[in-house]
Order: structure tokens, then C-alpha cells, then sequence
């Protein structure tokens, strides 16, 4: 069975290459386990994993994660085994569709606070395992809620809710922008009908009359800029609805839409930080800057999520205000994909390095890997900080759990006050008995020192050990490390 045009398409036209023979194997895998089942539209079931497949590889991701997307459902609707996927397809991918399995399994809506945040930490844990996991949830929910209209008004409600109370601020938290945007507006008029309604009525003729007027500034843009800037590429960004509602709602807007004035902007992309500087100047010397408004430099103080760009409202064509953004291609690729992106990067990087060091057992790691998996850890926090019916609870699990890593990425969920000897019985009893000192982050510290999210714990051992050290049983928060420490000593 050939794959099907339309991904071969995308597939040829990047620049990663991809393992086809494997990836037309798991089309066909996919094809029969889904095979006399269908979608709710009425079309074939295979057509959902196919738009899955095709989300990723226009993404720009891997052959693993591309099959991943073909094959997530296979154990859920299909009827396969994670032993199946793993003999046909290898150990990799059968841990990323589990994974995705996982997730789809843990439902976030209609549960009662108290295991909305626990399973909110199960789903964490499972993603931080693997980026690619939630690339595929990703890619995932975004076709299911392009086909949301097929669903029971209940089911309607609760994907959409899920979408934006979850997937949204997980793809905005990750930095990739354009999913959170497109996720957000397909969830809105299910949310808020009216209010989406009335909207779409109220900005029709403006987003069309902002685009007619955006299309011939960018041509003057152009005259300006390419003579100094040979490269440059200017394009016309729209704002997505659901971020317009809720601008909107700002006291400083107050619901008036003539205070908006980035519903369509005009985005300048050169190839160099420098570059960006020159546009910026010769933009304002040829159109005045607003006073009140001003300019935002995120690139010289870029946005915790890692976003870069320089934004100013400038006096257009006309007298009217309007909104240019400026950055590097890197960093559009960046606000665009995010993490994504820096993964894709960082993978083809350090790939090689980084079996060879788990295949010698050998306690080190490339940095880059952990990066992002730090970065889920603040999202955590931040997440919990931002809902305001969590931080009404009492007893809030995310808090009194610590997140750490190992050296290679590996994720460990201990209670707050865990220590390194606390983390080593987490990892096995052999290694907690012969601990003699350990790192975090790169750094040594005493075997009592207390763990913070996010930290990377290294432990340092010594072989010849077999018993550990009773003085531990002072300062140990874990019942596991507790146990051991107190057989061992006994006997
Ligand atoms: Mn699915």
C-alpha cells in the first residue's frame, strides 16, 4: 500500500531526511488495525491518523515522531499491543505512542479539583519523558478539534474546554505560538458562542479593510528597506480571534476595537539580530513611532518563553496606526515552533553523543536535552499559580511535589524537602547504598541539601559500598530512602 500523495508531498519537500521505507510500513500498519472503522464524519478512521502524520511532518519532526502519529491510536482504537509496536517498529516509537496513550487517557475536565492537579502531574510526568509525546497530543488534538463538529454537544463542550484550559496554555508555555492561536480560535465558539458570534460580526470588515491596508504598506516596506537589506522578507500577520477577545476584556481597551491597532501587522524578517537593528532604524526615520505606545525590544529582553522579536507602532500611510514586528528568521522559527524548533536542533546535534553515553552507562548529558524538560518544570508552576481555583486549595499536590532529572533526562517525582539520598533510593537501592556525594546542577553538595524543581541530580558512588551511612535517617523525607536505611543498619 503506497503512502498516500499528499505526505509524501510534505515529506519531500523538507529538509530532514526520513526513513520512507519504515514510515509507509506503518502506514500500512495503521491502515489494517483501523481498517472497517470510522470516524464520527462518517470517513474513514485512517484519515485521522493520516492528518496526525501529516501535522508532524509539516512540523518538520522525525521519522519516529511521524510514525508515532500514524500509530497513536493503534493501541487505544486499533487493537494493537505496545509488544507489537515494539517488534515491528523498535523499542522508540512504542514508548512515544504509549505515552500519547497514556495521556489521552487521563482526563483533565469534569473531575473534581483535587484530581484535576493530580492527574494534571500524572500528564506532566508522562510528557517530560519525551518531547515528542506531547508533539503528537498536539498534532492530535488539533485535528480532532477541526472535526469537533461531528461530536455530542457534551463532548463538544468538554474537548473544547480541555483545549483551552490545557493544550493551549501548554503549546503558548512551550513557545509555539502559532498552534496556541489556532487551538484557542477553534475551541471559542464553542466556549463562548455568543460572544464568538458577535465578535466574527463586529471585525469582519475590519480584519478585511486592516489586510487591503497592511498589503500596500508592505510593498512600501519593501521599497525602504531592501536596498539596505537584500534578504529581507516582509509578511502580513493576522491576529487570531480568541486573542483579540480577550485583549478585548483589557481595562486599557475596554472593548473599544479603534484601540487595537495590531489587528493585522506587518512582519519584517532578515537573517541577523544586527539586520533587525537597521530595519528598525530606517523604519522609524521614513514613519514616527508613537509616543504613547511605543517600542517593546524582546530581543534585547526576550519573554520567559523565549520569544524574540522588536515590536513598534509606528504612524502609517494615512495617518494610521500600525503595528510592525521585527526579528531573525531563527527567531521566527522559534515563536513559531518553539521548543519544537530547538528540539529539532538539538536532536540532529547531539543524537550520535547521546547513545553512545547511554549505551557506556556513563553519567553525563547533553545540556540541551534537559532544556526544555526545564521548561515544562516552570510551566508547571506557573500553571498552578495562574488558576485561580487551584490556589484555593489547600493541600495542592503540584506544590508539595518536586520534579528532578537525572543526568540523561530521566524524570523523578519526590515530595518537597527530598534530598540527593532521597533521589538515589528513588532510582535503586543499590545506588542509594552507594552514594558518597553528589552534584546538582553541575554543582557538589552535601548529601542533606534539598532538592528544588527542575534540578538535575548527579550522585557520586562508591562501588565498593554495600551499606549506607544510619546519620542519613536524620534528614531523609522519603519512606522508601526511610526503609532501606533502617534494614540495611539493623542487620
Ligand atoms: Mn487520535
Amino acid at each position: 500500500m503506497p503512502l498516500p500523495a499528499d505526505l509524501s508531498a510534505i515529506l519531500a519537500a523538507k529538509h530532514r531526511p526520513v526513513d520512507l521505507p519504515l514510515i509507509t510500513k506503518a502506514w500500512e500498519f495503521a491502515s489494517l488495525a483501523h481498517s472497517d472503522q470510522l470516524r464520527l464524519s462518517g470517513k474513514p478512521y485512517i484519515t485521522h491518523p493520516l492528518a496526525v502524520a501529516k501535522t508532524l511532518a509539516a512540523w518538520d519532526l522525525d521519522t519516529t515522531t511521524i510514525i508515532a502519529g500514524l500509530l497513536h491510536d493503534t493501541i487505544e482504537d486499533g487493537g494493537a499491543t505496545r509488544t507489537d509496536l515494539v517488534t515491528e517498529f523498535g523499542e522508540d516509537i512504542a514508548r512515544v505512542v504509549d505515552g500519547v496513550t497514556k495521556i489521552t487517557n487521563i482526563h483533565l475536565t469534569g473531575s473534581v479539583e483535587s484530581q484535576f492537579v493530580e492527574n494534571l502531574r500524572k500528564m506532566l510526568l508522562v510528557m517530560a519523558h519525551d518531547l515528542r509525546v506531547i508533539l503528537v497530543k498536539l498534532a492530535d488534538r488539533l485535528h480532532n478539534m477541526q472535526t469537533l463538529q461531528y461530536l455530542s454537544p457534551t463532548k463538544q463542550m468538554e474537548n473544547a474546554r480541555e483545549t483551552l484550559e490545557i493544550y493551549a496554555p501548554l503549546a503558548e508555555r512551550l513557545g509555539i505560538g502559532e498552534i496556541k492561536g489556532q487551538l484557542e480560535d477553534l475551541a471559542f465558539p464553542y466556549i463562548y458562542p455568543v460572544q464568538a458570534a458577535d465578535l466574527q460580526s463586529r471585525t469582519k470588515k475590519l480584519y478585511a479593510q486592516s489586510h487591503v491596508y497592511i498589503a500596500k504598506f508592505r510593498r512600501q516596506l519593501l521599497t525602504l528597506l531592501s536596498p539596505q537589506i537584500p534578504d529581507v522578507v516582509v509578511n502580513i500577520r493576522q491576529k487570531h480571534l480568541y486573542s483579540l477577545f480577550k485583549k478585548l476584556q483589557r481595562p486599557d481597551i475596554d472593548n473599544d476595537l479603534s484601540r487595537v491597532h495590531d489587528l493585522t501587522a506587518a512582519r519584517v524578517i532578515v537573517n541577523t539580530p544586527e539586520q533587525c537593528y537597521l530595519a528598525l532604524g530606517a523604519i522609524h526615520s521614513k514613519f514616527h513611532p508613537v509616543p504613547s505606545l511605543g517600542i517593546s525590544d524582546f530581543i534585547a529582553n526576550p519573554k520567559p518563553n523565549g520569544y524574540q522579536s522588536i515590536h513598534t507602532k509606528v504612524f502609517g500611510p494615512e495617518g494610521q496606526i500600525v503595528e510592525i514586528q521585527i526579528r531573525t528568521h531563527a527567531m521566527h522559527e522559534q515563536a513559531e515552533m518553539g521548543i519544537a524548533a530547538h528540539w529539532q536542533y538539538s536532536e540532529a546535534k547531539s543524537h550520535g553523543v547521546r547513545d553512545k553515553i547511554l549505551q557506556s552507562g556513563l553519567i553525563a548529558a547533553p545540556a540541551d536535552k534537559l532544556a526544555w524538560v526545564r521548561q515544562l518544570v516552570s510551566w508547571q508552576n506557573e500553571f498552578t499559580d495562574s488558576r485561580e481555583y487551584l490556589r484555593a486549595l489547600k493541600f495542592d499536590a503540584l506544590q508539595h511535589r518536586i520534579l528532578v532529572f537525572s543526568p540523561i533526562g530521566d524524570v523523578y517525582d519526590l515530595p518537597s524537602g527530598a534530598t540527593p539520598v532521597d533521589y538515589a533510593y528513588a532510582v535503586h537501592t543499590d545506588l542509594g547504598h552507594q552514594t558518597v556525594g553528589a552534584k546538582i546542577n553541575g554543582r557538589l553538595v552535601g548529601l542533606d541539601a534539598k532538592l528544588q524543581n527542575g534540578d538535575v541530580v548527579e550522585i557520586l558512588i562508591d562501588r565498593k559500598r554495600t551499606l549506607p551511612n544510619p546519620d542519613w535517617l536524620h534528614f531523609v523525607v522519603t519512606t522508601s530512602a526511610r526503609q532501606e536505611i533502617s534494614k540495611s543498619v539493623k542487620t
